[in-house]
Parts: structure tokens; sequence; C-alpha cells
């Protein structure tokens, strides 16, 4: 089913439309009352040009979808994960592409409570001990939020998830593509945070 576009998906649309579309599938989905439902028909009716109003990136968590809990159709978002929604070029040119050739008004970061990559980030810097492989990166991205709040503060991980959430927003505001259209206020770089048992998405000043 194809469920009705809102304000957020017509041509040309704000940024604030965009948002107030996206916070209301969250709605339908907190509320147990989605319109969409993921079939092929969906998947049919959006096969032609693709006009997403959104961009959201988040974490690769398996209990955070990020369709889902937006409830959102086929062509409806651009979607970008990884552990613990840490940025790199791949990711920054993929949403200058969404945003400079797709013409989409938003963007997203969501973040979420109990995130592992954020809690592997507080254990590297309590043990000293940072690991091997390309974690070391995700790692090593997070840490400034972390020691931002301080390694020994007891709600270092709670408060860390919400700094880096504000850290990332503040640095994709910044990219080189993005901070004309943000400056003109065509378009607006937005964080967010999951709850994981409410299934609730609030809004995060990222100061
Ligand atoms: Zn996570």
């Amino acid at each position: 089913m194809g469920g009705t576009p809102g304000q957020g998906r017509q041509a040309g649309g704000t940024p604030r439309a965009a948002l107030a579309d996206l916070l209301a599938g969250n709605r339908r989905f907190v509320s147990g009352q989605p319109i969409h439902g993921h079939d092929v028909t969906a998947a049919a009716a959006a096969s032609g040009d693709q006009q997403p109003y959104a961009v959201v990136l988040g974490c690769i968590d398996s209990r955070v979808p990020l369709e889902a809990i937006f409830d959102q159709t086929f062509g409806a978002i651009c979607v970008i994960r990884t552990g613990g929604h840490v940025l790199d070029r791949a990711v920054c040119g993929s949403i200058e592409y969404v945003v400079g050739q797709l013409g989409v008004p938003l963007v997203m970061v969501l973040g979420h409570e109990r995130c592992g990559a954020v809690g592997a980030a507080v254990d590297a810097l309590r043990t000293g001990e940072r690991p091997g492989g390309s974690l070391a990166y995700l790692v090593d991205e997070i840490a400034p939020a972390v020691t931002g709040i301080g390694v020994d503060d007891p709600a270092v991980h709670p408060l860390a998830i919400r700094r880096h959430v504000g850290r990332t927003v503040r640095t994709l505001r910044d990219d080189d593509l993005l901070a004309g259209p943000v400056a003109a206020g065509r378009v607006a770089v937005t964080g967010g945070l999951y709850d994981l048992a409410t299934g609730e998405v609030a809004l995060l000043d990222p100061g």
C-alpha cells in the first residue's frame, strides 16, 4: 500500500515539512498504526524515478530498523547505517549525493539508547585497550564524545550517546557541500534519539 504522501514529499519541500512527515511516521509506528506494509506492490509503485524527502543516518543496531520506526514506504527516505552512525568519506559522499543530486531537504542523524558502538568506545577509554582492525576507527571517531563527558562519569554511556549525535550533526553541517545549503535554509541537519523500549524518536538539540 502506498499511503498518503505528506507535505514533505512534495517536490522542493522544506526541511520543516520533511521533519514533520518523518516524525508523523514515527508517531504512527509508536501508536501501532503503521500504514506501510513493505509489500511488493509498494516496491513496484516506487520503481520509477526516486524522490526521497529525507536521509536518515543511523546505527547498524538490529533493534533500530529505520524504515520501520519512521513508517516509511519504498522511495520515501534514503538510509545510511554504520556502527554508532560514524561518518567516513563514503557516508558523507552518499549524503552529499542525496542532498545535491536528489534535492533532499532533511538529514537526520539518529542515535539510540544502549548503543554498543558508543559502549565500545567507553570500554576502550576505560581500559586503555584499543580494539584492533577497523573497529578501532569506530572507537576513535566516537572517543571525543566520551572524553567530553568524562570516562569516569557514571552516566557516561547515555550522555556520550547524545553528545555523539550532536558532534555528528555539527560535522555534517560543516561538510563542504552541505554547509551552503544549510546556511541558506534549504537543508536542515537534525539530531534525534531513539528509545528502544517505546519506539519513540525525540529530537536532540545538537548545541
Ligand atoms: Zn548503536
